[in-house]
């Protein structure tokens, strides 16, 4: 009897442990919180089961004129890792960051990429912050990423690292993919029209001309000026297609087709994913998702 009862309080004890055990592995899921959706993707490629992902500005989101919530403001108290774009894409991450005291780790995921400038209305030069449009600034991205993950979860180096470089490879084959795409299109054809200029690196990366009545910014309505500028030019150099971007207003690209009789060439993903059943839904699916629609009206088939 005496002997039965040790056992079972043994076998108690035993049980606690296995319980403690559990929530100290649940506790060492990194939390991350990325400023938008695209990063959040990238933690997730990398991170796997070893972080939890908390993404601060929605699918189709704006992260240009975004307004941080109160529950921002816990999900960045609680993280280990903060992860953004920088590039002055994130104009509200520093007020964000005071104002919860964020202590942990902060990654930017475009250090040490060299950024493409602007020129703006009125001559003034501006830093463009979509680097991530150019799949070789993704590796980097993702090379940023796996370092601060790294640092915080020093323990997982090996897997981490073994995730990061299938990820940088995926992103490099699909490079070599979109360059494909775009293969024997004539110089000529190779111009597109969004709404606001936000593919200026992918534009450099495959010789093409993107042009937009705004700027690397959304804050601002673009100037009648600008857009009667558009215009003429989509009707000059007779350019078939323009795209509405999924995180802004659809009515700037249907008013420009409407002026100039080019097709609306669908909905491409700029500066957000699309939520999970949407055809945007990673950065893999997303270069492959604006290039099919931009290759396929500059090669003036059928649009989608
Ligand atoms: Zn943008």
């Amino acid at each position: 009897m005496m002997h039965r009862r040790l056992f079972v309080a043994r076998l108690g004890l035993g049980l606690g442990s296995l319980i403690a055990g559990g929530t100290v592995h649940a506790a060492q899921t990194v939390k991350v919180v990325t400023s938008f959706s695209l990063l959040g993707d990238m933690v997730r490629r990398i991170g796997g089961g070893m972080v939890s992902v908390q993404s601060l500005v929605p699918d189709d989101g704006d992260a240009h004129t975004y307004q941080p919530r109160p529950s921002d403001m816990r999900g960045v108290t609680g993280a280990a890792v903060l992860v953004e774009n920088g590039l002055g894409f994130e104009g509200w991450m520093d007020r964000l960051t005071g104002a919860t005291r964020f202590a942990g780790a902060r990654v930017v995921a475009t250090k040490g990429i060299k950024p493409r400038t602007m020129r703006q209305g009125g001559g003034i030069v501006s830093v463009d912050p979509h680097a991530w449009q150019d799949p070789r600034n993704g590796v980097v991205y993702a090379r940023n990423i796996q370092a601060g993950l790294i640092a915080a979860a020093p323990d997982h180096m090996h897997a981490l690292t073994d995730a990061a470089d299938r990820y940088a490879l995926a992103i490099a084959q699909a490079d070599s993919w979109i360059e494909q795409q775009f293969a024997g299109i004539p110089p000529e054809r190779r111009r597109v029209i969004t709404t606001h200029d936000a593919f200026g690196y992918y534009g450099d990366r495959y010789g093409i001309e993107f042009l937009a009545a705004q700027g690397i910014n959304t804050d601002a309505e673009p100037s009648a000026r600008a857009v009667a500028g558009l215009i003429a030019q989509i009707r000059k150099e007779n350019i078939g297609a323009v795209f509405i971007e999924n995180m802004t207003d659809g009515r700037m690209a249907k008013m420009l087709a409407r002026e100039t009789g080019a097709v609306v060439g669908g909905t491409v993903y700029s500066d957000a994913l699309s939520p999970p059943n949407g055809p945007a839904a990673s950065y893999l699916a997303m270069l492959r998702h604006n290039t099919t629609l931009f290759a396929r009206a500059m090669r003036g088939g059928k649009l989608g």
